[in-house]
């Protein structure tokens, strides 16, 4: 409670960072953190926003009592919580008519899903329900299930990491029940189809069925229950996670398909076993031409005995395999849409209010770094642009509404580096996408000079190239350096697009064709790829980084026309282990998740401000003349209040409804005095 976290500061530090007198110091903010983790106190707010630390171990915080006590209540009587932010968002929409949602960041194993869990569990045990909206209630927790089985894979630094990015609106009625809801995926990471790193595995929902699934179904289709048996499952050795049981998690995947409704479960199962069957297709051939040697897998795919021959490419070997993993890679990752698509039919969903939750990978910076991280990146350079541009904004509003003048901030606009990344024309996206249409001698580093000579100047771009026609001796030749507003990136441009998107989009189609019309009968995968794209008539699907940044575009309007409220999740450190800080990490990830930038607009002001009623209230006790009760208007009592305590002028304004405190010392000096 507030009396509680104020005035034992010393040892659980304060419950909102910007009542830190210090705020600038990032010792003292991981501090504040320390202290608070250290009593379990995994979550702390700056203003609004609130910071989470992944405990790495169950809470008893996530009761249906602790869902009753933050249900109703203002954000600022009870200690920070999910389920107040959840609430909080709950009452704007209810009250003030305007739809909201909530932005998780985070980097992979900080927590972002399990708290997109806990808001939509809040929302099904709080929100009132029908019958009717039992079932979208199930439907939308039964989506999870799914989409994890499909969408997430063991990685070295989640069992369960998310691999794409998702936003789901939830949709309320007039009477603030949920009704229905909506699902958008975001770059999921087709490439672990055929490839895991060591220690990694691919999707879970292969292991599940090799697990889980009935003796007849793996006979059906042609499987054996053993996940070493398969190219695209053995790469990362490891079969088993000690944290995972894959038998149940297929009981409550085949269970959750039911609760959605769905009935292709059969033609589902097909496509992921002939991914599987895919990639046991072994070429061999003379001539350096390929052609299938593997006639059992073909049979599966094909249902009916083809003849090798029929299968030969103009494609040598290396081709022949690339091209077969471009096209598991395609199948899947169209089926994952496809079965987006599927329950967000099953959801319903007409425009009535709505709450949207972002649940999406923070920054991303490896030692390699790929195409890949270049989309998540701009992403979250995005998601911090328009969270400087609500986050100013909002605070400009209330400044103004209250009758305050406003005080400048100073901060950094990475507006800057946005427009580096998608301007028109001269933006890094355009170059990449003129480089992958040019026929003829496009490559790598023809794209590489390319950005050069357009964007070498850029304050937030760096290649190897000095100006003076040197070498920057640190920086490899075949990559290229953001400066985000997070740090500095280096972005490897191998295989960045170029070569990739022309040559599969060639090759790719022919194998397509030949695959789909094998499997012609399964009604998801001819609903995957229409007729025109296999024909000649549709462009080839060469536009990827565009694509990306028309559908950031689209989540960017979706965003802006929503009230926002933020979560930031921190992950304590790197072995998934209880009660363990790691300091280094963890800085890191305050500096990367844009922490301190955030706390300085944030107090760029006044660190506490409160309605009149609410401080009266409170401190009240403290002055004789306001004491038992203040009769006359609200803001002379706070008046006479402050002016008995001795509050100096430059320590406060008053507004219209509200007092502004500037300085965390003079509050807590009040606190004090409370206790005497
Ligand atoms: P990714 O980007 O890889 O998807 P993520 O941020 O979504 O990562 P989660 O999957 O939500 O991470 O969390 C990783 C693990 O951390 C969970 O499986 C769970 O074991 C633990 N965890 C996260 N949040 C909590 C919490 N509030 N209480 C207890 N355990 C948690
Ligand atoms: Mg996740």
């Amino acid at each position: 409670m507030m009396e509680s976290a104020l005035t034992a500061r010393d040892r659980v530090g304060v419950q909102d960072f910007v009542l830190l007198e210090n705020f600038t110091s990032e010792a003292a903010f991981i501090e504040n953190l320390r202290k608070r983790f250290k009593e379990n106190l995994i979550y702390t707010y700056i203003g609004s926003v609130l910071v989470s630390v992944n405990p790495y171990k169950d809470l008893e915080i996530y009761t249906k009592n602790h869902m009753e006590r933050y249900r109703g209540v203002n954000f600022y009587e009870v200690s920070p919580h999910i389920y107040a932010v959840a609430d909080n968002s709950y009452r704007s929409m209810r009250t003030e008519r305007k739809d909201q949602c909530i932005l998780i960041s985070g980097e992979s194993g900080a927590g972002k899903t399990e708290a997109s869990k806990k808001i939509l569990q809040y929302y099904a045990v709080t929100c009132p329900a029908s019958e009717q909206v039992q079932t979208v209630k199930d439907r939308l927790l039964q989506s999870n299930p799914v989409l994890e089985a499909f969408g997430n894979a063991k990685t070295l630094r989640n069992d369960n990491s998310s691999r794409f990015g998702k936003y789901m609106d939830i949709q309320f009625d007039f009477k603030g029940a949920p009704v229905g809801g909506h699902i958008i995926n975001y770059l999921l990471e087709k490439s672990r189809v055929v490839h895991q790193n060591h220690g990694e595995r691919n999707f879970h929902i292969f292991y599940q069925m090799m697990e889980g699934g009935e003796e007849d179904l793996l006979r059906r289709l042609g499987l054996e229950r053993n996940p070493q048996q398969y190219q695209y499952l053995v790469k990362g050795n490891c079969p088993k996670v000690s944290s995972i049981n894959d038998r149940s998690d297929w009981k409550v995947v085949r269970k959750a398909l039911t609760v959605i409704g769905f009935n292709e479960d059969e033609e589902l199962l097909n496509i992921i076993a002939s991914v599987l069957h895919l990639g046991n297709v072994q070429y061999g051939g003379e001539d350096g031409i390929a052609c299938i040697t593997s006639d059992t897998q073909i049979k599966y795919l094909a249902r009916v005995r083809a003849q090798p021959a029929q299968l030969v490419s103009p494609l040598n070997l290396e081709q022949a395999s690339s091209a077969r993993d471009a096209l598991s890679k395609a199948v899947y990752g169209r089926t994952f849409t496809w079965l987006v698509n599927k329950i967000n039919a099953s959801l319903a969903y007409t425009n009535y209010s709505v709450i949207g939750l972002l649940d999406i990978y923070g920054f991303e910076v490896f030692q390699n770094n790929s195409f890949e991280q270049f989309c998540i990146n701009y992403c979250n350079e995005k998601l911090q642009q328009l969270f400087i541009e609500l986050t100013l904004k909002s605070e400009q509003d209330e400044y103004e509404a209250e009758g305050i003048t406003w005080e400048p901030v100073q901060y950094f606009n990475n507006k800057i580096i946005c427009d580096l990344v998608e301007e028109k024309f001269k933006g890094i996206i355009s170059i990449l996408d003129e480089e992958c249409l040019r026929p003829g001698d496009a490559s790598d580093l023809t794209f590489l000079e390319k950005l050069e000579d357009i964007v070498g100047g850029h304050p937030h771009f760096i290649t190897h190239k000095l100006a003076d026609g040197k070498t920057r001796k640190v920086m490899g030749r075949e990559e290229f350096r953001l400066l985000h507003y997070a740090g500095e990136v280096n972005y490897n441009i191998n295989g960045v697009c170029v070569f990739v998107v022309l040559f599969f989009a060639r090759c790719n189609k022919l194998c397509t064709q030949m695959f789909v019309m094998c499997m012609s009968e399964n009604k998801i995968l001819r609903q995957c790829f229409d007729r025109e794209e296999l024909s000649d008539k549709k462009r080839p699907e060469t536009v990827r980084p565009t694509q990306f940044k028309a559908s950031l575009a689209k989540l960017m309007e979706i965003l802006m026309s929503k009230e926002p409220s933020y979560v930031r999740c921190i992950k304590p450190n790197d072995s998934k282990q209880a009660a363990r800080f790691d300091e280094v990490l963890i800085r890191h990830q305050v500096k990367y998740l844009g922490l301190m930038e955030n706390l300085r607009v944030r107090r760029a002001g006044f660190a506490y401000r409160r309605r009149y009623e609410v401080f009266l209230q409170r401190y009240k006790s403290l002055c004789p003349d306001t004491w038992p009760n203040w009769q006359g208007k609200l803001s002379d009592g706070v008046s006479t209040l402050v002016k008995h305590l001795g509050y100096k002028p430059e320590e406060y304004k008053l507004g219209r409804s509200k007092i502004f405190i500037r300085f965390p010392k003079t509050l807590f000096a009040t606190e004090d005095a409370l206790e005497t």
